[in-house]
């Protein structure tokens, strides 16, 4: 069974989930992703990774809270 990326709209198997836009995305759709903490690993996307505050947020290890409103999906 497979999944289609939120993103680029390819179907895949496994997908990474981004931490500052919830879409599941394929691989080459994710830009970085790193290990906050021995339990969390915060995935960024690449449209995510054009926003400065979420990539701001992404280089201090946080997830960027999704204040719904004003962040653009
Ligand atoms: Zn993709
Ligand atoms: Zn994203």
């Amino acid at each position: 069974m497979t999944i289609t990326c939120e993103r680029c709209k390819r179907e895949i198997f496994k997908y990474e989930k981004c931490d500052y836009c919830g879409r599941k995305i394929c691989n080459s759709c994710m830009k970085s992703s790193q290990r906050a903490s021995k339990v969390r690993r915060l995935i960024i996307c690449k449209d995510c990774w054009s926003s400065m505050p979420k990539r701001k947020a992404y280089k201090n290890k946080r997830a960027y809270v999704a204040h719904a409103k004003s962040v653009q999906a």
